[in-house]
């Protein structure tokens, strides 16, 4: 068997496409523009290129972008002033503040000074805990992301076993969480795995659907899989240059043999990736919405 490819480029620019529908009509019938807050703190070059990412798919879809850079040794006083700012500002409905935070900065203090509702992120405690009872109303962006690309590919997870490798608060947790949720897209068993586990390919094996967010490459091998198994690789790892210096990328899946014993499998680049900012520009949207009455 070779497996389908989830392409999450393609899902994405669907997404995006129905999203600048939807935000001239907020326009159009509401006289409203969705508007996101972006905050950077300091000098890290990956947060940068995220945030700058963030930026242009705003402008590119419509989104009205307020982007504030700050010097690494900012307070954490003033961040939280910025945020109140932004919280009390009616032409922004989303907050992103990007981690990681410099070290004087309390990053959970940060996450719970933002309004709930323009929490776009999904990261404050409200938000969690509403997701875990169900009753969410922004899901963080790669679950999110996740959740879309398989409901889009027609790959149904009603009754299956979900299995998700990585415990983390962004990715593991919330997408072990949103599959076993009595509705659509989940109503699965779900077993989720971390270092803690023994014999890990005792339980990956058992999978009908394989979700892996470790960080580690090309940890999940074919004889960790079953045949037929759908497999979501969320990880990113540099894992070399090209001779023109640019990254090499591999996901947490080794992606030759498992691709071989898989009825489907997101790639990486270009699966789970591309979808997170996607996501993160339909929940600005949905938080404009929210605020019409
Ligand atoms: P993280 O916070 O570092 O968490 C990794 C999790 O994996 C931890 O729970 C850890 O377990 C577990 N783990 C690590 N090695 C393991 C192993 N060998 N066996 C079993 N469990 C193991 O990572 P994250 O933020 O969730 O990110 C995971 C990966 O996804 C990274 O490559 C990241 O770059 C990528 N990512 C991609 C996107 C995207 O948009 N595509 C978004 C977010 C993250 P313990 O809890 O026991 O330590």
């Amino acid at each position: 068997m070779t497996a389908k490819l989830i392409k999450g480029g393609e899902v994405s620019k669907q997404i995006r496409q129905e999203l600048i529908e939807e935000i001239k009509r907020l326009k159009q019938q509401h006289g409203i523009s969705p508007g996101l807050a972006t905050i950077l703190v300091g000098e890290d070059p990956g947060s940068k290129v995220y945030v700058g990412q963030k930026e242009k798919a705003c402008n590119e879809l419509g989104i009205f972008s307020q982007r504030t850079d700050l010097p690494a040794q900012t307070t954490e006083a003033d961040l939280l002033a910025l945020v109140e700012k932004y919280n009390q500002d009616p032409k922004i409905h989303g907050i992103l503040v990007q981690l990681p935070l410099p070290k004087q900065i309390d990053a959970n203090r940060v996450i719970n000074a933002i309004n709930p509702d323009k929490d776009v992120d999904c990261f404050h405690p409200f938000n969690a805990g509403r997701l875990m009872i169900g009753t969410y109303r922004f899901l963080p962006c790669t679950p999110h992301g996740i959740m879309e690309l398989l409901r889009r590919s027609g790959i149904s997870t009603e009754g299956r076993h979900v299995v998700v490798v990585g415990r983390s608060n962004i990715v593991g947790k919330p997408i072990a969480n949103l599959m076993l949720q009595p509705a659509p897209g989940g109503n699965a068993t779900v077993t989720l795995c971390h270092t803690g586990t023994k014999d890990l390919a005792s339980f990956t094996r058992m999978a009908d659907i394989l979700i892996v967010a470790i960080g580690r490459p090309k940890t999940i091998t074919a004889d960790m899989v079953k045949e037929g198994v759908v497999v979501v690789d969320v990880g990113v790892n540099r894992i070399g240059k090209t001779p023109e210096g640019k990254a090499i990328l591999a996901g947490d899946v080794d992606f030759d043999t498992v691709q071989e014993k898989a009825s489907a499998i997101t790639p990486v680049p270009g699966g789970v990736g591309p979808m997170t900012i996607t996501m993160l520009m339909k929940n600005t949207v949905d938080a404009a919405k929210a605020t019409v009455r």
